[in-house]
Order: C-alpha cells, then structure tokens, then sequence
C-alpha cells in the first residue's frame, strides 16, 4: 500500500461503518481466509462487518473461524442483498472484476458506497476508491496481513485472524511451493504463528478430511490422464457420470489438476469438468515458468487468473472442447515445446 491508499483508507474507516466484505463465486481458502480475517479485524476496531458470498465453499474450510455468520447471497439471498445495499463500505478481495461474484454482480453494480479492492490478480478493473493490487503477491491473505500492518494494528491480529490467513496464503500457495512464495511470504507466515496459527491443524483441516469417495474419484481422474508429450501438457477429464457415481461434494475436485504437472517435463496441464446443470466445461489451468494459462484462458476460454493458476469455460460438449483444446496447441508450440 502507498501512503496516498493508507490515507484514503484511514479516512473511509474514520467513524463505525456498516461493511460488506465479498470473495469470488466458488470461494476457495484464499478468498474465505481473507475475508473471514479482513471481518474480524474490522469488527475489532468497532465496524459492523459482514462477509457476503456469492454461493458456498468446499466442506474443508467449514472449521475457518466465523464461518457461521458468512451470508450467502444463494441461499439468504434478501439478506445478503441488504448487507450489500446497507453497507457505507464495500470490500472485494481476490478477484479483478465484478464478472467473479455470479448472480452477486447486479448487486455491486448498484452500490454507490466506496469500494476498497485487496487482490492480486492480473488487470483489475477501475472501481475502487483504494485498489490495492499487487500481481506479486502469493496471496489475498499475505496483502491483508500487509493491509493491517500498514494501518498500524498489527497488535491486533488474533489467532483466529492468523489461521484464516495462514490458510489462504498455505492454500494459493500449494503450501509455500509455487514461485509466488517470497521470503517476505515465509516472514508474514511466520509472524501468523507467533500469533496462534497452528500450523500443523491446519494442514490436517484442509488435506487430511478426504472422503472415501473423493479418493476414488481421484483414482477416476488419473486413469482420464492425457499425456501430449510433444507440447509438454498434459490434462484430466471429469464427466458429470464419474462425478455423480462418487458422490461428489464441492471441492473435491480441487488440487486434482495439480498431478498432471507432478509429471517430469511437463508444464501445461488442464483439467475438464462436465456441468450438465450450467451446460458448461469448468476448467482449471496450470502451468511452470514462463507459460502464461492467464493469457491462454483469457484468449480462449473466457477465462483468466494468474500466469501459472488460472480458469476458465466452455459452452460446447466435452468431447468437442477436449477436440478443440487439441487444436489450439500447435500455435503455442513456440511456447510448449522445450
Ligand atoms: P481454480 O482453477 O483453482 O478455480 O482457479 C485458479 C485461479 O484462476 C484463481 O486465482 C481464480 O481466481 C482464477 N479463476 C478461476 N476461474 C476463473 C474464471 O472463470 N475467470 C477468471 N477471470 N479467473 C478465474
Ligand atoms: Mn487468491
């Protein structure tokens, strides 16, 4: 944050305010850490803050504290649209556009309250009083670790703030070994369990809750694995039948795109997953080094993110998608091939 952001911050947080603190649609523990723990430092300097999500988020960060009081605009949709409506203050943190919040996106759209962005994805859109941006930050939870600091309340970060913001920075990181952890990421993790974190639970929350049926679905996953060695990539698909046959539940698919890239000298790697409901392909990109899936989504698929983690859509069938993608990897040979 530059003092000029600091002032005009200090100056909107300058008497109680009614706040609404909103992650993207499909919050993952990086936007629910860093809201949940934006919302209780808020609360503690005497704010009435509230977290407002678009819809609901995976079992495993279910233990994150304050999780009761989260709104969800999908099943308490008058009450969520109220807090919106109320608020003098509103806060988006890690997403760049209002196009990530869903069905929420009318809702902001009408807000003539100020806006305070925290995020660190590529291009964020002009409509914030204070855009806090930084595409160099591992995480939404590091820059709000930073946000707290730089209003000089450090003092007041609890453990419960430290966990959820442990968790977000552990989770966008793949805990702490994608190029996005700077040593400075390491120093605010370390000065989270100074103030409580426990590290080793939190581990255990997010990857040691899986289900029987998630392992299995797993197991599903890696036999769906494509292998396209002459373009380093590699990819996964997940039909609706597979997902329906193994019981799944939100999240369970996440961290599985995560295996193609395990594979020695791959770099590119996607997983498909069929949404008979949305009549969509949901994907999520990944790829190592230079190779940027922000810009090949945002080309392609409606999508974007950041150079390595990104995601995206398509609206034809998963047998055409899987035919088109093929299609698309010839003019990034350059790029692909080593
Ligand atoms: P994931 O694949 O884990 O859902 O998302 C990876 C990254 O891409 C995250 O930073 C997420 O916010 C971003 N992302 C996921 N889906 C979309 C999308 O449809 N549009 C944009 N712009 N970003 C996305
Ligand atoms: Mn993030």
């Amino acid at each position: 944050m530059n003092i000029s952001q600091i002032t005009t911050t200090k100056e909107l947080l300058k008497d109680s305010k009614n706040i609404a603190v909103i992650p993207h649609k499909n919050p993952d523990g990086d936007a629910m850490g860093s809201t949940l723990a934006l919302v209780a430092y808020l609360n503690a300097k005497g704010h009435k803050a509230v977290v407002v999500a678009p819809n609901e988020y995976p079992h495993f960060l279910k233990w994150l504290p304050g999780h009761d009081d989260v709104l969800f605009y999908t099943s308490n949709t008058t009450n969520a649209r109220d807090a919106i409506k109320t608020a003098d203050l509103v806060f988006t943190l890690d997403f760049n556009h209002f196009s990530r919040v869903g069905d929420l996106e009318e809702a902001l759209d009408n807000v003539k309250a100020p806006f305070i962005m925290i995020d660190h994805h590529q291009q964020p859109a002009d409509y914030a009083a204070v855009t806090y941006s930084d595409t160099t930050m591992s995480s939404t939870c590091e820059m709000v670790y930073h946000f707290i600091k730089a209003l000089g309340d450090e003092q007041l970060i609890t453990a419960d703030m430290a966990s959820c913001l442990y968790t977000g920075i552990m989770t966008d990181t793949g805990s702490f070994r994608f190029s996005s952890t700077t040593a400075t990421t390491h120093e605010v993790i370390a000065a989270l369990i100074k103030k409580g974190a426990n590290n080793d639970q939190i581990h255990q929350n997010i990857y040691d809750t899986n289900s029987e049926s998630r392992l299995q679905l797993l197991g599903v996953a890696l036999n769906n694995l494509v292998v396209l060695r002459e373009y380093r990539t590699a990819f996964i698909t997940m039909t609706q039948k597979e997902l329906d046959d193994h019981n799944f539940q939100k999240g369970d698919t996440e961290g599985f795109v995560n295996y193609c890239l395990s594979l020695e000298g791959i770099i590119f790697a996607v997983i498909f997953i069929e949404h008979k409901a949305d009549s969509i392909i949901k994907m999520s990109l990944r790829s190592k080094g230079e190779f940027s899936v922000n810009e090949f989504a945002r080309a392609h698929y409606n999508g974007g993110g950041h150079t390595n983690a990104a995601g995206g859509r398509s609206e034809i069938a998963l047998a055409e998608t899987i035919a088109n993608f093929k299609e698309l990897l010839p003019s990034y040979k350059d790029q692909l091939s080593s």
